[in-house]
């Protein structure tokens, strides 16, 4: 019986390896990779190492045993069906009898069309009959923390989210959060709404990065549709830049406060305050 962690080199996934290696002897972990090369330093500690790809069935052929218990990182390739792409993990881990899956999700208040292929991901894993826990993240603190460049440039955080709130966490803490539901027992068919303990506005994170930089960084709302254009102006394809806009209008919402406590629960202790992501991230 192994731990199976898909995205096992993408930033999310390589937390959840780190902070598995911590808990369980290294040869029970596989960590499934497109390209090997990149986690060769995972299987020099002793990580079993699977290539597969969601693009191809066959791939995970022999990738998960009876008994494991696996989580399937969501993927990233917006321009593809990822709906699809993960019933391929899920039909695997059926067909080898799979003990339990795992699957990042997003919050079920969040109604932006990003979490469409999310609640498609759900329905898919529900209806295959495994065992599966839905880990419902919420936002990372490092969307905005690793994107500090233009706001230092310019001295103003620029979102569509208006007054909105939003109770992010770090990626380590979502890792915390997965890593207790692999490790541990009875967390089948339960559903888990993941967020940070802490809510904040973007004049409240302007005002943090203001009083660690020194500088004076103001908030700057903008319309959806001003948004849009200036993700596209920055280079994003028209889709992902509408995508991303849609989800500020969840958050002006209030869609992406997420205040049940579960992750602070799952992880076993309070989830890590934004002003700690900020200063990481100035510290480079
Ligand atoms: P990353 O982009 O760092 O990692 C995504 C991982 O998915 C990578 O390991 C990547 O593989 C893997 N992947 C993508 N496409 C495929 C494929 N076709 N077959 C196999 N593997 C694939 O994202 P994060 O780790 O930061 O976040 C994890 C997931 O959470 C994201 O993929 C996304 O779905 C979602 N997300 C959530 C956010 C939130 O705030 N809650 C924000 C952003 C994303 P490789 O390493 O080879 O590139």
């Amino acid at each position: 019986m192994s731990i199976v962690v898909t995205g096992a080199t993408g930033h999310l996934g390589r937390h959840v390896v780190e902070q598995l290696l911590e808990k369980v002897p290294a040869d029970r972990i596989t960590a499934v990779v497109r390209d090997a090369s990149r986690a060769a330093d995972l299987a020099g500690r002793g990580v079993r190492l699977a290539v597969a790809d969601y693009n191809s069935p066959e791939t995970f052929g022999g990738v998960f045993s009876a008994g494991d218990k696996v989580l399937l990182i969501s993927g990233t390739e917006f321009d593809k069906d990822r709906v699809a792409q993960h019933k391929v993990v899920i039909d695997a881990a059926k067909a080898a009898g799979v003990a339990l899956l795992a699957y990042t999700s997003a919050p079920a208040s969040l109604t932006a069309a990003l979490a469409d292929d999310h609640r498609g991901t759900e329905a898919a894993l529900l209806a295959s009959g495994v065992p599966y826990t839905l880990l419902r993240n919420g936002w990372y603190h490092e969307n905005y923390t690793e994107n500090l460049a233009p706001v230092l440039e310019h001295g103003a955080v620029v979102q569509a989210a208006g007054e909105g709130r939003v109770s992010s966490a770090s990626r380590a803490d979502y890792a915390a959060a997965a890593v207790a539901v692999l490790t541990g027992e009875g967390h089948e068919n339960k559903a888990y709404e993941l967020g940070g303990d802490e809510a904040w506005s973007f004049a409240e994170y302007a005002a943090e990065l203001s009083r660690q930089t020194g500088r004076e960084i103001t908030y700057n709302p903008v319309s959806v549709e001003a948004y849009t254009g200036i993700l596209t102006g920055a280079g994003l394809p028209g889709p992902l830049a509408a995508m991303f806009a849609g989800v500020d209008a969840s958050i002006e919402k209030g869609e992406l406060v997420v205040s049940t406590g579960d992750l602070s629960r799952l992880a076993g202790r309070p989830t890590t305050p934004l002003s700690d992501a900020v200063a990481a991230a100035l510290k480079g």
